[in-house]
């Protein structure tokens, strides 16, 4: 078959919620994947930062064949020995008293919501079903009701009501519109991304999460860090948060936790907070399995030994530089962190990035745009000098090719 075949195929039978590019991946290796004709391309999504450690590495491949042969599926109705070993890597490396695991990063949120609102009621003492959340415009936690529930983007939200309440928006990046609703004494939690990476990958002023997290503690609120994509490495540094030296009161991590080779997701919180939910509350079939506990433990190791954050925050600024100084009528702005980047595309209809997109994959990149008018880039961290500077070449000469 080839790829017309694969896209009418899907077309035909899958519904309809994603627009992909018109490429039809069937291997992947490190920084590069490979279309069904045989084409190479650098991935420049990286799976939405899910593939950070690159595709297929072999530690991460070799923990999770090991352990599908042996022990795939228990559920938490009885122990298993695996999970505690991520369990106690986690708590350890991001200094929290406990973790709970689960699939998704959606699925993650949804934890954390919970247990904010169980803190609400059962530590702060606001009254039963009056806990309220804050969370950012422009924010992306998921895609479930009561994520689309606090969204700003009507494309997650349109039709989707009635929505879950109990959430109040605010502008990102704004101070005192934060501080004027922690003061309300039923708010008990702020949700925030440290770089809104789906939204456009926007960039909070240096010392908006420190300042945050003043006020947060101030008026005893809880912090809640959603740190799905900007976490594990991704913006040059373990969290995003790191940047300031921030550390959220439940931490949220998914995508790039099992190295992009199976769905896991988890919350970290200390014991005041997560044991405020019992036995029987809250849970997953399949979180916390052992297939996800080898692998998100072989992924967190390739992220440490091979120094990962170092190289985002190298290729980074290589990538930044490169692009800023370079002068394209198309670009409007470069911004980022880390290798979180996007370029922003000057564009008179909402057709220039995902046209721009198709001639990158002409010439071998893949990106994808993020709303209409910005292409996130964002490939492995595992990217060499040499590699990288060979995918900007590409990408510039796209630029060029475009008019
Ligand atoms: N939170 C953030 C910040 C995300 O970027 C995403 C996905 O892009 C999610 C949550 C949802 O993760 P998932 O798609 O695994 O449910």
């Amino acid at each position: 078959m080839e790829t017309r075949e694969y896209i009418e195929r899907e077309n035909r039978y899958g519904a309809h919620n994603y627009h992909p590019l018109p490429v039809v991946l069937e291997r992947g290796e490190g920084i590069f994947v490979w279309d069904v004709e045989g084409r190479r391309y650098f991935d420049f999504l990286a799976a939405y930062s899910a593939v950070n450690q690159g595709h297929c590495h072999p530690k991460i491949v070799k923990a999770l064949t090991d352990q599908a042969g042996k022990l795939a599926l228990t559920s938490r109705a009885f122990y298993n020995n695996t999970l505690g070993e991520w369990e106690e890597l986690m708590s350890r490396q991001f200094g929290y008293d406990k973790m709970l695991p689960m699939n998704s990063g959606a699925e993650a949120d949804e934890t954390a919501l919970k247990l904010t609102r169980k803190w609400g009621y059962k530590v702060k003492g606001i009254p039963q079903n009056e806990a309220r959340i804050v969370v950012c415009n422009g924010n992306f936690h998921g895609r479930t009701i009561t994520i689309v529930s606090m969204s700003s983007d009507p494309d997650s939200y349109s039709d989707y009501g009635p929505f879950t309440p109990g959430f109040v928006n605010i502008p990102y990046n704004d101070i005192e519109a934060l501080e004027k609703e922690l003061m309300n004494p039923n708010t008990a939690g702020f949700l925030v991304e440290p770089i809104q990476a789906e939204a456009g990958v926007y960039v909070p002023e240096h010392g908006y999460l420190n300042k945050a997290a003043a006020l947060c503690k101030k008026y005893n609120v809880l912090l809640i860090a959603d740190e799905v994509q900007t976490g594990l490495c991704r913006t040059g540094k373990m969290l995003a948060c790191d940047h300031e030296e921030v550390r959220p009161d439940i931490l949220v991590l998914g995508k790039a936790i099992s190295g992009g080779m199976f769905p896991v997701s988890c919350v970290l919180a200390d014991d005041q907070i997560m044991l405020t939910i019992k036995p029987g509350e809250h849970g997953s079939t399949y979180g916390g399995n052992p297939i996800a506990a080898k692998v998100a433990v072989a992924a967190m190791e390739v992220l440490l030994d091979e120094k990962l954050a170092e190289n985002a925050t190298r290729m980074g600024q290589l990538f930044r530089d490169e692009m800023k100084s370079f002068k394209s009528p198309l670009i409007a702005e470069v911004r980022g962190k880390g290798l979180l980047n996007a370029i922003q595309i000057n564009s008179a209809d909402g057709k220039r990035a995902w046209d721009l997109c198709l001639k990158m994959k002409e010439n071998g990149i893949l990106a994808k745009p993020t709303h209409e008018h910005t292409i996130r880039f964002t490939p492995p961290l595992i990217i060499t000098e040499t590699q990288m500077r060979e995918a900007i070449v590409l990408i510039q000469q796209s630029m060029t090719e475009f008019f």
